[in-house]
């Protein structure tokens, strides 16, 4: 209903990317737990990375809508591709918002994937309640002195770069944090070992630890003490990407279920002729129709400038539910075969369970339209 040639233009190139070079190969990516890097530099040069980047730093300049539609489509194809993209789109969001003109000259080789980068803010002690974090960054010359340690960090074992949020006053609070681009490779700094995942297994996940690491004026992204701010201010379009990427989760299980029902003969029928199957696959169409379009116009509401934060918690914890509760009914049209590793549906089960975890788990999403709703009334 929102959208414009462009957008069709760019969705269908996505989804053109998703059938031929994502989704033949995802099967083996998550049996291996490879990070996809041949396939990565294919979606660097066809501007799959920084959509709303302006053109003036180098990217295509989208909106938040065209963004969503790609994540959806390269979901479809793999979610772990997916978030790489959903990745790259916050950091990059950060750079044009708070950037030096040095800092955002990191943007090339960002985008193109020559520089992998790392969105570091949970710590053992600090996940939904990001208070908490003990990491530091101490003030020391014209520099400063980082110790701590993240975990769960998507690309750690890989990155070059990490946008760490640090405290770098202790008394203050929410207004104590500071973000700093922190060189992955320099001394001080250790890799943790490679997380073995539920589900989205391509996708690199690891800690990280910094020991007296040195970091040079140049690395205070923004201001100081406008860290924790500056995190959430990206939230809205982050918890847009994950609810995109949950509907595409929730697409291709209602595909490969709609091809498997219509193929699979039981009683000496298709299983798709027997109503209780009809009504498995009507209630994904529906589900992820339903979400599809909280997630668009959640998306529309950013682009107009719009107070969007209700409209993204609602859409990241719709459609993150909605993808686990109707991948579980697409394993359930494939009977035992949706159990077997190695079936697309298996895959997706299990992919879709961290889209209510990460990007604020749904408990928080809830908060967050309650307190909405609360504060502003039912009708806001
Ligand atoms: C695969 C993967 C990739 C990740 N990638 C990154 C990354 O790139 N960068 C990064 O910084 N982090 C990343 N994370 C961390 C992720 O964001 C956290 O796991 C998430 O924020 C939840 O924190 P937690 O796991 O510590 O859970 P906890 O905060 O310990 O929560 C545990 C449970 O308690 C509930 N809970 C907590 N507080 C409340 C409350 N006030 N009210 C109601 N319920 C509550 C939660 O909803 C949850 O169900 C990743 C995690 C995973 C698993």
């Amino acid at each position: 209903m929102y959208l414009t040639e462009t957008h069709v233009q760019v969705r269908d190139m996505a989804r053109d990317f998703a059938d031929q070079v994502i989704r033949p190969v995802a099967e083996g990516l998550d049996r291996d737990e490879t990070f996809p890097a041949g396939l990565y530099d294919e979606m660097a040069k066809l501007g799959l990375f920084g959509i709303g980047v302006p053109e003036a730093l180098g990217g295509p300049g989208f909106d938040t809508l065209t963004y969503a539609l790609v994540m959806e489509e390269l979901s479809r194809g793999y979610a772990s591709v997916a978030d790489q993209c959903g990745l790259l789109e916050l950091i990059s969001t950060l750079l044009v918002r708070h950037g030096t003109a040095r800092q955002q000259a990191l943007l090339g080789d960002i985008l193109a994937m020559k520089t992998k980068v790392a969105y570091c803010i949970t710590e053992a002690e600090a996940g939904t309640d990001v208070s908490g974090i003990r990491t530091t960054a101490v003030a020391d010359g014209a520099g400063w002195v980082l110790n701590g340690g993240k975990i769960w960090i998507h690309n750690a074992p890989v990155a070059d770069l990490g946008f760490v949020l640090a405290r770098t006053d202790k008394e203050a609070g929410n207004r104590g944090m500071s973000i700093f681009i922190v060189d992955l490779h320099a001394a001080g700094v250790t890799r943790g070992p490679k997380e073995h995942k539920m589900g989205q297994r391509a996708s690199q996940v690891g800690g990280l630890d910094f020991k007296d690491v040195r970091l040079g004026p140049d690395a205070l992204l923004g201001a100081a003490g406008r860290g924790f701010h500056m995190m959430m201010s990206v939230l809205d379009k982050g918890r847009v990407g994950i609810a995109s990427l949950a509907v595409g989760i929730g697409q291709a299980g209602l595909e490969a279920a709609v091809e498997y029902a219509g193929q699979r003969r039981q009683f000496g029928k298709a299983i798709s002729e027997f109503q209780g199957v009809q009504w498995l696959l009507a209630d994904m169409a529906k589900d992820i129709e339903a979400a599809r379009l909280l997630v668009q116009s959640a998306a529309v509401k950013i682009d107009r400038g719009e107070d969007a934060t209700k409209a993204c918690s609602m859409a990241k914890c719709f459609a993150g539910d909605m993808a686990v509760a109707r991948t579980a009914d697409a394993v359930q049209v494939f009977g035992g075969s949706g159990y077997i590793r190695g079936f697309e549906v298996e895959r997706l089960y299990r992919d879709a369970k961290i889209t209510q975890i990460y990007e604020g788990t749904n408990q928080i999403q809830r908060m967050i339209i309650a307190r909405e709703l609360l504060k502003k009334g039912a009708r806001a």
